[in-house]
């Protein structure tokens, strides 16, 4: 690929992060041109552009040297991280950003008897996280089935597809609106930083340690 002399930060084009992350790369100044719903937003000031896209494509863009970085959920990234595997080019957490907090957890329906993993042996677990769950009933040494859905994941058990589900919650509303119950965190998430293991050896890499540095101050300032 030809090298880039600017920067490209990926991230969520519309959805929960969107605002945050826009509102994040303004304090560390940086300010950019053409509105929000078209894909590529070009930097004023700094050589940084960003490119707005879903945010289950932002590892792939990183990986692939599409984009330098992303603000993305640790969900998302460590579902690619776990689905990619070993070979694939490694993508590392630069830093945790302190929003789009939720978490990845497993609910039953609320009249369910549950008291450990071990009681999900022969079930159906409907999720969107097929990596992160499977290496957790790894862990737990459960045999489950695993029913990977795209989105509504919370209606499954409703429709059949599956006993019980694993998701991402937040405040338990919409557990609580299904008639479910949460009872195992696989993953404390939040939306992070992203970026290749190893900066680049240009100007780039010069671009994301200035970077880094404003964020830290942002960060600390807002904590
Ligand atoms: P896209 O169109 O980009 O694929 P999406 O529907 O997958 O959008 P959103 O619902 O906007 O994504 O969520 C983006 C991220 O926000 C999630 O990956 C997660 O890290 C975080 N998040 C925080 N709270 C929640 C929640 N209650 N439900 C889902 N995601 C949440
Ligand atoms: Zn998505």
């Amino acid at each position: 690929m030809k090298p880039r002399d600017r920067l490209r930060i990926a991230m969520q084009k519309s959805g929960r992060l969107t605002e945050p992350a826009l509102d994040l790369l303004n304090r560390c100044g940086l300010t950019f041109r053409q509105s929000r719903d078209k894909l590529f937003c070009f930097g004023e000031g700094e050589p940084v552009d960003l490119l707005l896209v879903r945010d289950d494509d932002i590892p792939g863009l990183i990986a692939q040297g599409v984009c330098d970085l992303g603000i993305v959920g640790r969900n998302v990234l460590n579902e690619f991280r776990g689905v990619v595997g070993d070979g694939a080019a490694t993508l590392t957490e630069w830093r945790p950003l302190g929003f789009g907090r939720c978490r990845l957890s497993i609910a039953v329906p609320q009249d369910m008897d549950y008291s450990q993993p071990q009681d999900l042996s022969g079930l159906r677990i409907a999720t969107s996280y097929p990596g992160l769950l499977n290496q957790w009933l790894k862990e737990k040494n459960v045999d489950a089935a695993v029913v990977t859905l795209a989105g509504s994941v919370e209606i499954a058990p409703k429709l059949g597809t599956a006993e019980v589900i694993c998701d991402l919650v937040q405040s338990g509303g919409t557990l609580i609106a299904n008639q479910l119950r949460e009872t195992d965190v696989l993953l404390q998430s939040e939306a992070v930083l992203a970026g290749p293991d190893a900066l680049p050896s240009d100007e780039r890499g010069d671009m994301i340690e200035l970077l880094l540095k404003r964020l830290d101050g942002v960060i600390q300032v807002r904590e």
